[in-house]
Order: C-alpha cells, then structure tokens, then sequence
C-alpha cells in the first residue's frame, strides 16, 4: 500500500536520478534544436562512458569467439522489401530517399546485412556456429512528441550479433549469449526487474508462418528452462518470439536492455545456406542477440542506476590528483601522467578550484581521489580516498595506479579489493 509519503520518496528519486537531469548536471550529453530531436550528441565525459562500454562488449565479444564486421547504415529499398521489415515495420523506418532509379533507407535493424555478409561465399558446416557482431548504426522515425535523453532517439547505436547455427546448436549458442548477457549485467552493476519470453499477440503485424513461430517458441523455451521468467503477449519481433531482459526506470517503467532470438524467417527470405557433412545443402538458423541492447539506452539506465556514480571501470574521469598546496602540482601532475599512462581517465584539480574540501565535494562521483601534501610529495606517494568513503593509509604512486588499473581491467565493482 503507497503511503502519500512513499509516493513522493518514489517521484523525488525518479526526478532526481532522471537521466536526462543527470545528463545535463554531469555534461554527459545534449541536444540542439538544429540537429533535431531524438537525435542527442555525446559530450567529453558521456562519450568516455559510451567508449568504456564499446570497448567492454567488443572485449567480452571476441573472448566468446565472435568476429566483428562493419556494414553501411544505408540499403535499399528491396532489401527490406525482402527481409519484411517493408511489410512489418515500415512504420518504424525512414520515408525512403531517392537517389536517380535507386530507392535507398536508413536501415530499421543490422539482421539484413549480416545476412548478406554470410551468403557472400559459400559456407561449410566446419563453420558453424558462425557468431557475426557489430556495434553498427540504425534508424527509428519515432515521433517528436516522445522524444527525450537517451531512451528514445532516432539514431541508434546498436549492440547487434548474429548467430549462423544448425537447428541442433542453436539452443546452446542462445543460452551462451544469455549468460554472456548474465555477466554483462553483474559487471555493470545493474540488476534486470525479469526474462521475458515475448509472443506474438492479436492485432500485431507478423509474418505468417504458425509452424515456425511454434518451433522457434519451442526452443526459446529449452533456453529459458531452469530461468524464472514470464511469457508476455503482443511483443514479440515481426519474424518470431524473444527472450526480453528486461530493465527499469526510477519510475518503474520498465523496458528491454537486452535480447536472444531464434529466427528460421530471415534464413528463409535470404535463401541462407550452407553445405553439410553430408555434402548436402542446409539452412542455417540465426540466433540474433544484444548484450546491452543500444548504447544510448544502456548508458540512460547506467545514469539512473547509479545516481551518476558508474563503476570504476566506466567512470568518465576514474583519478582526480588533489595537491594540498602549489608546492605539490609538479607532483600530482606526474601522477596524472602515470595514470594516464597505465591506461587510467585522470585529471588534476589544484588549489586554485577552491579548498582541499570542496576539491574532495566536487569530485564526490569521481571513484578514486589522491591527495598528495608535503609528505606524501617528498615520499613519492599519495593518500588515497575512495569514493565510497574509505580513506587508505599513504602508499608509493607506483602501487595505487597498478592497483586501480588492475581493478578497472578486471570490471571490479569494489574500489579496492581485486575479485579473486
Ligand atoms: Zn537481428
């Protein structure tokens, strides 16, 4: 039962962890009228997080044994004409543009040219489970009057992949990305509110094909089995059903960060083959799936859930170097150095921003603060303050800046013990 009380604890926290008032507060990101709405631009400090996570996905991507690609935001109009985004979602997309006899579109997902990029040669089963990742481009016309932040935006940056599997392999390859999704999320420090098996629903403009709906919600099942999760109607994907991990806002909003499909459709409509042992001519399936869903929604949630203070890792500036006095700026600018030097976002923050207190105030989201006096200079050494209040005895530079180094390359979400 809401109290009154309760409901304005909810609202004020909702305001306050808003990610687009923290977007602003922090200088994260921005938009401009003259660019137009829905269509944010990324500031120092927001891109820094962006580029943590670009590199992180890519990281855990190639350890998983996928391969990247880069295609083209563009196709043309038949293209999509072919994989039925035209008929099931043209809603969605771009008017077409017109270029002499040619029609090309901003392209409403990546599936098509990763599909395009397996039949470009010929493949054999040796190849299989063939993992396809793009951190690539895509396009949604939504209207202006729900435009706002990171959550909806027309240009989207999306973290996509693409499984070319056999039947056999597919409930497999869809568990392992589940699990990298897993792991994704615990080193993000962000908790899902639930799985979702998201089906088809009345009125909804799917493609016609009951047998292979019922196939595909067969084995997406077998995936989920031993995981808690609901079946939800009307949200599945115009070509089969999907597992939906789904987030939500200080406000309750709830949303899909990521995602695991098993698709037979898109196979189909590209005449997708590959040769079997059997020298024989297969379909593969495709298993598509996101770790982090789009970066701009996978940042806004990060925003939200954090209050601002992301997990070392991601932090856009991790090491402020606080000097006590002038006396001490050549020191804290070598260290400075040092960190950047090992890898580390440092910057320096001197006397002349005011007192070694509101130094330490201002920078309250920054997760490692080293205050270098007189003796920590004449010693080599700093203090270090972390940012959830532990203070550390003096220790030689050197030391500190392995150690938070090692810490961020480990996706550590403690500030100071290494996970073992
Ligand atoms: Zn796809």
């Amino acid at each position: 039962m809401w109290s009154p009380a309760s409901l304005i604890f909810v609202r004020e926290r909702a305001t306050m962890n808003d990610h687009r008032k923290l977007g602003r507060e922090l200088e994260l990101f921005d938009t401009d009228p003259l660019i137009g709405a829905g269509l944010p631009y990324w500031l120092p400090a927001g891109a820094a997080v962006r580029q943590a996570l670009e590199d992180y996905v890519r990281e855990a991507e190639r350890r998983a044994g996928y391969q990247h690609v880069s295609s083209p935001v563009l196709g043309k109009k038949e293209l999509y004409q072919i994989s039925g985004h035209w008929d099931h979602y043209s809603d969605d997309m771009f008017p077409p543009m017109k270029l002499g006899a040619e029609e090309v579109v901003l392209r409403p997902s990546l599936c098509p040219h990763h599909a395009l990029i397996f039949r470009s040669r010929g493949r054999s089963y040796r190849e299989l489970p063939l993992r396809m990742a793009e951190l690539g481009g895509m396009y949604r016309s939504e209207l202006s009057g729900v435009l706002g932040g990171l959550t909806r935006v027309r240009a989207i940056q999306l973290n996509d992949a693409h499984i070319f599997c056999t039947l056999d392999q597919a409930v497999d390859e869809a568990r392992a990305a589940l699990e990298l999704i897993g792991h994704a999320h615990r080193d993000l420090g962000i908790r899902p509110v639930r799985y979702q098996l998201s089906l088809p629903g009345p009125g909804g403009k799917y493609v016609a094909n009951p047998e292979l709906w019922e196939r595909a919600g067969r084995l997406l099942g077998e995936v989920l089995s031993g995981v808690d999760h609901v079946a939800v109607e009307g949200e599945a994907a115009f070509y089969g059903p999907k597992i939906d991990v789904q987030i939500a806002d200080p406000a309750g909003r709830e949303s899909t960060l990521s995602t695991v499909q098993i698709d037979f459709h898109q196979p189909e409509r590209f005449g997708l083959e590959y040769t079997g042992a059997d020298g024989g001519r297969h379909r593969p399936v495709m298993v598509h799936r996101s770790i982090i869903g789009s970066l701009e929604r996978a940042v806004a949630h990060l925003i939200e859930a954090h209050g601002g203070a992301f997990p070392a890792w991601m932090a856009p500036v991790q090491v402020v170097a606080l000097p006590i006095s002038e006396a001490e700026i050549p020191d804290a600018a070598a260290f400075v150095a040092r960190c950047v030097d090992a890898g580390l976002r440092a910057r320096l923050s001197g006397p002349e921003a005011g007192g070694l207190g509101a130094r330490i105030r201002d920078a309250r989201l920054v997760p490692y603060s080293a205050v270098i006096g007189a003796r920590e200079a004449s010693e080599g050494g700093v203090a270090l303050r972390l940012r959830d209040g532990r203070r550390l005895d003096a220790m030689p530079a050197a030391e500190a800046v392995q150690r938070i180094a090692a810490l961020a390359g480990a996706h550590a979400l403690d500030l100071w013990d290494v996970p073992g």
